[in-house]
């Protein structure tokens, strides 16, 4: 069989959880909390269980209420933007990761540019050229993963069909602010390009830093397919339910490939977290996640303080870069595997998020763990 992605293997967050199983070590590598949903949520989904015809298809975009709660909270939170439509604008899927796929597939035509920033979520590159797609990259320099626009300017062409974007980014944090999203829709003026904007990590925005979504910028509302996920939002990475937000005929598209790909999100998860998402009238749920991340941010830097790395700023999301080279001149690759074996701690070099492998000596810690677990980590890592 001919392979079409021959350069791919299993992705780097699969090959550090199963190090850390086969080593013993604390697994800081792979994404994903090790605490469970709010036991509201918990509750709820256990409910629904229980309830007799909540285990057929769901209707093919989600169900109704969840996106009928969807847009409620949406509108509540994005200041300046209308409310989604859950008739026509709110598809849930299976996860964002069936969101970013459904899109590419749908608006991604053979020979087809896509600008990529990198480091990038290792989905990205692979889902374009599977459809055919050239993905153009642009490198966002350390410490601080800002876009230099002069840069993205010089690979947009009249062939960009795409732009994705991803805030918080993983892995930095960083956070577009009002400037690049103005910067973007200048550069998007007049071109009937898309913009695919990663939102997994929305509400994960630190120190009063505000957080600005693609739907809040009216021009490029009009053209923009805006991911969220449940998974990040409410600790539930295993239930695998997330969404896309894009105008009426965008959506239409979306709904397009969904329909095909999973046809629809299971039903008794999306009952569940209609319910959470309705009786939280004044998103205390979402509001908190900030406080609660950061405070877990600056737990772990404390807790690596006066070892030796060199901490990156973390604005947002939950992770840590760290640059190792008081230690050692090891590929970063090399070191996590070091990290691993040696030390107990897996983590995720961070060249798996180029697609030419570009080695800046970073790796990934994820944060999003039990004070203990970080603790554990860190003195393992002393
Ligand atoms: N985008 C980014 C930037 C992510 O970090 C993740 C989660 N690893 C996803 C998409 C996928 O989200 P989900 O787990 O909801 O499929
Ligand atoms: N998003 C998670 C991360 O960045 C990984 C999800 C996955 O393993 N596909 O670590």
């Amino acid at each position: 069989l001919l392979s079409k992605l021959p350069d791919v293997g299993v992705s780097i967050f699969t090959q550090m959880t199963l190090l850390a199983q086969e080593t013993g070590a604390i697994n800081l590598a792979q994404g994903f909390p090790d605490y469970d949903p709010p036991q509201e949520l918990l509750e709820a989904l256990a409910r629904h269980a229980l309830t007799p015809g909540h285990h057929q298809y769901a209707p093919m975009p989600g169900l109704p209420r969840l996106r009928e709660a969807i847009s409620t909270q949406v509108g509540r939170l994005h200041a300046n933007a209308p409310a989604p439509d859950p008739a026509t604008e709110i598809t849930v899927t299976a996860g964002a990761t069936e969101a970013l796929y459904a899109v590419l597939a749908a608006v991604v035509r053979p020979g087809d540019e896509v600008l990529v920033f990198e480091p990038a979520y290792d989905l990205y590159g692979p889902a374009i050229r599977l459809q055919g797609g050239v993905p153009r990259y642009v490198r966002l320099p350390a410490p601080h993963f800002r876009p230099d626009w002069d840069a993205v300017r010089r690979v947009v062409s009249p062939r960009t069909r795409l732009v994705m974007i991803n805030t918080p980014h993983n892995p930095s944090g960083a956070i577009f602010t009002a400037d690049d999203w103005n910067e973007l829709a200048r550069l998007l003026a007049g071109t009937d390009a898309m913009v695919l904007s990663d939102e997994v990590y929305e509400h994960l925005v630190f120190d009063g830093a505000p957080r600005l979504s693609a739907r809040q910028h009216p021009e490029l509302r009009e053209r923009s397919f805006v991911l969220s996920s449940f998974g990040k939002t409410y600790h539930a990475t295993g239930w695998k339910v997330g969404y896309c937000i894009a105008p009426p005929a965008l959506s239409a598209e979306v709904r397009r490939v969904h329909q095909f790909l999973t046809f629809a999100v299971s039903t008794p998860t999306q009952h569940a977290l209609a319910d959470v998402l309705t009786a939280d009238t004044t998103d205390a749920h979402a509001h908190g996640l900030a406080g609660f991340y950061q405070q877990k941010r600056d737990e772990f830097r404390g807790l690596l303080a006066g070892q030796g790395w060199d901490l990156l700023p973390v604005p947002g999301g939950y992770f840590q870069l760290a640059r190792y080279d008081a230690f050692s001149p090891a590929t970063d690759l090399a070191f996590a595997q070091f990290l691993a074996r040696e030390k107990g701690v897996a983590v995720v070099p961070v060249s798996a998020f180029y697609h030419d492998g570009f080695d800046d000596g970073l790796i990934r810690f994820c944060f999003a763990k039990h004070g203990e677990t970080l603790a554990a980590a860190a003195a393992r890592l002393r």
